[in-house]
């Protein structure tokens, strides 16, 4: 026990390894000069100390190695000369290699538990993360929900002290409740979409549809409504595999996104090629722009950028979370660049793209979801 203690100390310190060392030196002069018969003593002195300061040090592979090989090369070295200048058994250089490989079965053994170790950590702290991910993301979506009802019934609650509400109070309350029912509805919907794409994508049904009819029928809906300066250039004769529908409600967020950070003197360009066995769809405005800080944050569900914030029309900061997560199922990648002098461009680069004439049995998937 005491003696245990003293090992732990001395171990415990930045001196254990050369006192190890020294330990290890003596103990090789003393099977130097120690009778052949006793020389096996110091011998298994020198293998217990390597594996027991090991156990409490725990070095690196590298270094671990490195002392089991050294220690079965000096004390191999020293047996080998025992066995040819004194009368040591030349049996006991069996022992070399056998105490060697047992020291390096255990390091081998404490790897493999250390390595055990840190994935059992780490599903941890990605189970701890998701947790407080899943609890953000639920007082988010209550507080988001809440504050449309509440604004609604402020109104019908005033509507209703007013004794006799004019016809223009009363059109202004209905107004009102029809713009926080559709938020209502718009959110509601986002949530149920991202739901569906938590379960890994599982639900989406992709097939093989027409890239240009698929892009025009997407692009040119908005360009019909948004005020802007539009640039629509597609240039992707061929196919692809996707969901339609789910993709289009992606490819809408993206879209409304430059119509609303937006004004109706700027310029947004709906851009499509189709590169290799990809399919590149950029979506560009000149408009307020991303700060910087932002940029890596937008993609998070409910992260809306403080200028975002401080406009009249609210969002929930859903849609690019959408955009991610639906990009992501299709086994594809989106960025997004934008400085903060204005100018925002988000590219999606999506995969199974295929050159040439509508393919036999691909659709022409036009998207059932509408602009708003
Ligand atoms: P919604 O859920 O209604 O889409 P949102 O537009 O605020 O709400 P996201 O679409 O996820 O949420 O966008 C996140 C944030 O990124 C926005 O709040 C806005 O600050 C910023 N952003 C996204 N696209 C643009 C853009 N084209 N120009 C400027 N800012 C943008
Ligand atoms: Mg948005």
């Amino acid at each position: 026990m005491i003696l245990h203690r003293v090992i732990a100390l001395a171990a415990a310190g930045a001196r254990a390894e050369w006192l190890l060392a020294g330990f290890c030196a003596v103990c090789l002069a003393g099977m130097l000069f120690l009778d052949a018969t006793l020389a096996p003593i110091p011998f298994h002195f020198i293998y217990a100390a390597v594996t027991v300061v090991y156990g409490l040090r725990l070095w690196r592979i590298r270094g671990a190695m490195f002392a089991a090989l050294a220690t079965g090369a000096s004390t191999g070295g020293m047996t080998v000369y025992n066995v040819i200048a004194s009368n040591e058994p030349g049996p006991e250089l069996i022992e070399v290699p056998l105490m060697t490989m047992m020291v390096i079965a255990t390091i081998w053994h404490v790897r493999s538990r250390q390595r055990a170790a840190a994935v059992v950590a780490a599903v941890a702290d990605e189970r701890q993360r998701m947790i407080q991910r899943e609890y953000t993301f639920f007082a988010n979506v209550t507080h988001d929900l809440m504050t449309p009802i509440t604004i609604a019934r402020g109104h019908i609650d005033i509507l209703g002290r007013s004794g006799s509400p004019t016809a223009d109070e009363l059109a202004d309350t209905k107004q009102v409740i029809v713009d926080e029912l559709k938020r209502i509805e718009s959110m509601v919907g986002d949530l149920l979409l991202v739901g569906r794409l938590d379960d890994d994508g599982a639900a989406l049904q992709r097939e093989r549809i027409d890239a240009e009819d698929f892009l025009h029928v997407v692009a040119d809906r908005w360009s019909v409504i948004g005020e802007r300066s539009w640039t629509i250039d597609i240039d992707a004769p061929g196919t692809f595999v996707a969901d339609g529908n789910t993709l289009a409600q992606a490819i809408d967020n993206v879209i409304e996104n430059a119509v609303s950070y937006t004004s109706a003197s700027d310029a947004i360009t709906f851009r499509a090629r189709g590169v290799g066995t990809d399919l590149e769809i950029e979506v560009a405005d000149t408009g307020l722009g991303i700060p910087e800080s932002a940029i890596p944050h937008v993609f998070d569900r409910f992260y809306r950028a403080d200028r975002a914030r401080s406009r009249t029309t609210g969002g929930s900061g859903l849609g690019l979370a959408i955009v991610r997560d639906v990009v992501d199922a299709h086994g594809g990648q989106v960025s997004i660049e934008s400085s903060p002098a204005g100018g925002t461009r988000l590219t999606i680069v999506l995969p199974e793209y295929r050159r040439g004439p509508r393919a036999r049995g691909a659709s022409s998937a036009r998207p059932s979801t509408a602009a708003t």
